[in-house]
Parts: C-alpha cells; sequence; structure tokens
C-alpha cells in the first residue's frame, strides 16, 4: 500500500533515477515520432495513441479510451489509489493531479521522409518531439519513478488528446471534467526556453465576409460596389483595436475576394486572429466586431467568431505551484524561471475553470511546427525528476481557494 510521504522527496535520488532511464525514454520518444499523428488524420493518431495506452497499462494505469467520431480518440489513464469510497471523493479530489497532454502534431503523414526522427548535436530530431511526444514519455517516465520508489501517494490523471493542435474541439469538455476533479493540473507542453509558463494568452478567430455589387471596372465604374474596398476598410478598423499594453493583438492573417481585375469585385472575405491578456477583453472585443458597419451602404457585412480559450491568468494557485517547482528545481541545481506565451495550449481551459494550472512542464528544445524541431536530450532527466518530485509533493490543497 502506498503510504504518506514525508517532505523533503528526495530529489537527488529522483534525478540519478531518471538519468538510468534516459534511453528508455529516448526509445519511447522516438517510437511515439514515427507513429506520425496529424490532427486530422483519425486512425495515424489512433495508432499512436494505442502505443501510448500500452505503455500506461503496463505500467498499472485504468486505461479508458474515449472514442471520437471526427478526430483520433482521448486517452484517459489513472495511476495510483483512487479514493475507496464516494464519501472520500472530496478528499480525492484535493489531492488529485491531472497530467494533461496532446498526441496530435501539425505535421501531415510523410514528414520523416524529409525530416527523419535521429539523435544528433544533443538534440532528438523530428516532428512532434518538442510539441509534445517527449512530454508524454516524460510524464509515464515519472510515473514510473513514483511507482518504483514508493512515493506515488494519490491517484494521478494522465489526459492525452488527439485535437490540440487544432483548438481542441471535441476534447475540451473532457479536459474540463477531468479538471474539475483534481486540485492541480500540470500541462505536458514545451519549456518557454527554460521557463515555465504561469501566463497565457487566450485567443479568438472571426471571419469578416463582405458582399458588395459587381460591375465592370470600365463600362460600369458607376453601378459597382467593391467589397474588396469595404474589406480594406473593416481590416484597417479591427487592427487598430490592438493594444500592445493591454497584451490584445488584432491581426488579419489571409484575406481574398475578387474575380478579375476588370471587375469590380463582389465578394471578399478574411481570417482574424484575436490574442486576449485579460479575460474582460473577450465580451469587449465580441461587441467591436458584432458592431462592424460598412461604410459604403451598398455592401454588406457578415461577421462570424468568438474566443476560442480564455486567457490563463497568472492566478494565486498557478503561482503556488510554480514556487514549488521552481523550489524543487532548486534543489536539482537548475533555476526555473516562469514565463508568459501568446500562444494558447489546453491549460489555458483548466486554468479558467479557477484550477490551479502550470504549463510548459514538458521537455527543453527548439522549432515547434518548425523544420528544425528538436528537443534538448541533458534537459531530459532534470525535468522528469522535477516532474515527479511535483507529483509527489503537491500540496495544493487550498489552491482552488485562493483564486480569484
Ligand atoms: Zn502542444
Amino acid at each position: 500500500m502506498p503510504t504518506q510521504v514525508d517532505l523533503p522527496i528526495p530529489m537527488r535520488a529522483l534525478l540519478a533515477g531518471a538519468r538510468r532511464k534516459q534511453s528508455t525514454l529516448l526509445d519511447l520518444t522516438r517510437q511515439l515520432v514515427w507513429a506520425e499523428s496529424p490532427s486530422d488524420d483519425k486512425a495515424a493518431v489512433n495508432a499512436c495513441v494505442a502505443l501510448a495506452a500500452k505503455r500506461a497499462r503496463d505500467l498499472g494505469g485504468r486505461v479508458k479510451l474515449h472514442r471520437q467520431r471526427g478526430f483520433g480518440d482521448l486517452l484517459e489513464a489513472r495511476f495510483g489509489t483512487k479514493p475507496a469510497k464516494a464519501a472520500d471523493e472530496d478528499k480525492g479530489a484535493e489531492r488529485r493531479i491531472l497530467l494533461l497532454g496532446h498526441l496530435d502534431t501539425v505535421w501531415p503523414l510523410g514528414t520523416l521522409k524529409a525530416m527523419p526522427c535521429r539523435l544528433g548535436e544533443g538534440r532528438l530530431w523530428g516532428p512532434g518531439t518538442l510539441d509534445m511526444k517527449a512530454g508524454v514519455v516524460m510524464a509515464f517516465t515519472a510515473v514510473e519513478m513514483l511507482i518504483e520508489t514508493g512515493l506515488l501517494n494519490r491517484e494521478i490523471v494522465l489526459l492525452l488528446n488527439s485535437d490540440e493542435e487544432v483548438g481542441s474541439p471535441v476534447s475540451r469538455p473532457t479536459t474540463e471534467r477531468l479538471a474539475a476533479e483534481c486540485s492541480a493540473v500540470y500541462v505536458l507542453e514545451p519549456a518557454q526556453g527554460l521557463a515555465c509558463k504561469t501566463t497565457r494568452k487566450g485567443v479568438g478567430n472571426w471571419r469578416i465576409d463582405v458582399t458588395g455589387v459587381a460591375a465592370h471596372a470600365g463600362v460600369d465604374f458607376e453601378k459597382g460596389s467593391s467589397a474588396l474596398r469595404e474589406l480594406a476598410r473593416a481590416i484597417e478598423t479591427v487592427s487598430g483595436w490592438t493594444d500592445l499594453k493591454r497584451g490584445l493583438t488584432v491581426s488579419v492573417g489571409v484575406a481574398g475576394g475578387g474575380t478579375k481585375s476588370n471587375v469590380i469585385p463582389a465578394a471578399a472575405w478574411a481570417e482574424v486572429d484575436v490574442r486576449i491578456a485579460r479575460k474582460a477583453d473577450g465580451p469587449r472585443i465580441a461587441r467591436k466586431f458584432a458592431g462592424l458597419k460598412p461604410l459604403d451602404q451598398s455592401c454588406a457585412l457578415a461577421v462570424i467568431g468568438g474566443i476560442n480559450r480564455p486567457p490563463m491568468e497568472r492566478a494565486r494557485g498557478t503561482v503556488k505551484l510554480y514556487r514549488q517547482a521552481r523550489a524543487l528545481a532548486a534543489e536539482l541545481g537548475f533555476s526555473l524561471e516562469e514565463a508568459a506565451s501568446g500562444g494558447a495550449s489546453d491549460g489555458n481551459f483548466t486554468a479558467a475553470l479557477g484550477i490551479a494550472t502550470l504549463d510548459g512542464l514538458g521537455a527543453v528544445g527548439d522549432g515547434a511546427h518548425a523544420r528544425h524541431e528538436s528537443i534538448l536530450v541533458e534537459h531530459l532527466a532534470p525535468r522528469t525528476a522535477l516532474l515527479a518530485g511535483l507529483l509527489a509533493t503537491c500540496s495544493s490543497q487550498g489552491a482552488r481557494d485562493t483564486l480569484s
């Protein structure tokens, strides 16, 4: 039977253990990378999910696959004791921890041919190494070390989804439901440089469609109303909502319209990326989009969109987790900084529920979503030991009620 653990956690011993497991860790990471898993290929993602599910079962995990229609399945694996009776459930939730990750990548099938998975220059290279297959394997390794050292003193829930890279459309409810059962969430996304992430921006997407009136640009110029000209005005307007001091950015990423140069265009469109640092800016910017009006009355605007992920604000519960992580890292001999990211992750969802969330606890490396995607091997063992230490230490009781 696992017993209550007395602090302090033997971090140096965990580090030595992680070093001994490093080659196994790299092997499994390679296997996951070889199982290419673009978000839009259900069968491919599921093959990768199956490898992870096997690993979870081998570690004695209680595995549940949440089947999906349009995307790969979600893998839920539970380790450690679960509360014996329903009456103890509240106590379980006080101590239960969610490890959150994903197995899908942005890379299409066949990427490995041009971007092979290989070790070199102190790195493991390849599609999905950093974002985030190494992070997933680090989580398995951390759990394994806790089991072997008798430090697994609570229930740990690992949730790996298959749709994170496309905004988590189907996994979000499961992520939120499982997070609500836990007192802390550790996100296995890559570190930012060497830092973990205590703040992430929220993300919104909008689309603007303009309908104008087509006409011959030479013969009937006066009869036309240019959808492109109206769109250009709208682009100028929404771009002007950017407020860097507030951490609010509005960026028109793609746009199009028109048919031929001698036709006044009857249709034009644009897709807009919005980032917010403050929750309150979500409804504010949504009202602005809803209020967009054409200057040329013969044109019509149709605007759809909304905030997809709320911002992860630097809440007290998160700061508390960060301080624990920093203290454990110091015992391991490195300093762990905190950082703010302009990008979003599934941690945005759990943080917005008021659950203490610390992000960026996965691998250290470079080039997520880029040709030079790779992890730095030297950081694997220390970061895995850190994760194990966090899972064993986490005294997140009260983290929830101190959140604003
Ligand atoms: Zn990721």
